[in-house]
């Protein structure tokens, strides 16, 4: 086995298609063995549930190659354990938490010369993902699900340092109170389509989304939890039922306090507080940190003390942490790194 022959630091954001692939159904009231295939090629009927009520839901995380040459993934219990929650809330089967990272493991070990090579900065990312299978027309849960796993390389984040973004206050609301913005379904992202390509005929690389119950305060953008510093170095997050539960952000939480000795708060954010932060960043799993410069709220532009050239310091701080831990660099918390190979 050899290393496919691709440059690396140059591949993007787009799909690559990989050898194999993870497939398991659910029918007559449980999931199959599953197994792995080579086919990327799904047959369903046209009146699946996927297909006519959007009953589907992914998740997404990273495998990458460490500084001592394994290959390993970044808590996939954590994101096992979130899409049991997504699919309690979509009424479909969940896909027990054990097997999700066990099918993840041998997903990633049967792509292993996809892992981008340690210090190139791209990653192999997994997408396990969800969907009603079988033929609904009244509105009802599918009988029959499929789970999947695709795997695809992606290029680093961020190339040549990472530079600070613009976003904007949207006009459009991604979660309602009660809604699903807490569980990671492909429907949040649907509706989302319209107001990130406003947002980009703007200049802005985002939307931040305000609560839709009083428009008052900070929620997340379409695709990453926030974090702020205040002028003394406490790290603090939003708090709300209908953000989407960041692995990434917990885990940079834990860091500040455990790492790095920073106070931390998880509590309500007003938007009219925010010009009084000191740093601003976005957390993913795609970036770990996106570093914000500036908040446009309808032309009046919030700018951190950051600056629009680097990362604030403390975000700088929490960034080459997890990072570090992430790559084997420094000592992870217990059962944070999944050895794959
Ligand atoms: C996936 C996602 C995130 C980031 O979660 P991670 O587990 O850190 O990758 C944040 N917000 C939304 C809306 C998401 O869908």
């Amino acid at each position: 086995m050899a290393k496919k022959e691709l440059d690396w630091g140059e591949i993007g954001f787009s799909y690559i298609k990989t050898d194999y692939r993870y497939v398991s159904n659910y029918k007559d009231g449980s999931w199959d063995e599953g197994v792995l295939t080579g086919d990327d090629m799904i047959t369903i009927t046209e009146c699946a549930g996927v297909l006519q009520y959007s009953q589907s839901c992914f998740e997404g995380l990273k495998a990458y190659e460490t500084e001592d040459g394994h290959i390993v993934a970044f808590r996939p219990d954590m994101n096992g354990e979130r899409m049991v929650n997504s699919c309690k809330r979509l009424e479909m089967p969940a896909f027990p938490k054990e097997r999700f990272v066990q099918a993840v493991i041998e997903t990633v070990a049967a792509n292993e010369d996809w892992v981008p090579p340690y210090g190139s900065g791209a990653t192999l990312y997994i997408r396990p993902y969800m969907f009603g299978s079988s033929a609904v027309i009244g509105v009802k849960p599918a009988e029959e699900y499929q789970f999947r796993i695709l795997t695809t390389p992606v290029g680093p984040y961020f190339k040549g340092g990472a530079k600070p973004i613009s976003i904007r206050v949207s006009d459009f609301d991604r979660a309602a109170p009660k809604g699903t913005g807490n569980v990671k379904a492909g429907l949040n992202y649907a509706m989302s389509l319209h107001p990130i390509m406003i947002a980009h005929r703007e200049g802005f690389a985002e939307n931040l989304y305000l609560d839709a119950g009083t428009r008052t305060r900070v929620e997340e953008t379409g695709g990453a939890n926030f974090l702020f510093v205040t002028k003394d170095n406490t790290v603090v997050t939003p708090r709300s039922d209908s953000i989407l539960p960041s692995i990434t952000r917990r885990s940079l939480m834990y860091v500040a306090e455990h790492y790095l000795g920073l106070k931390t708060e998880e509590r309500p954010v007003y938007f009219d507080e925010v010009s009084d932060f000191a740093e601003c960043g976005l957390c993913g799993t795609a970036a770990v940190i996106s570093p914000v410069g500036m908040i446009n709220d309808h032309g009046h532009e919030i700018c951190f003390p950051s600056g629009m050239e680097k990362m604030g310091p403390v975000i700088q701080k929490l960034y080459d942490t997890l990072t570090g831990i992430q790559m084997g660099r420094i000592e992870a918390p217990e059962g944070w790194i999944q050895v794959i190979k």
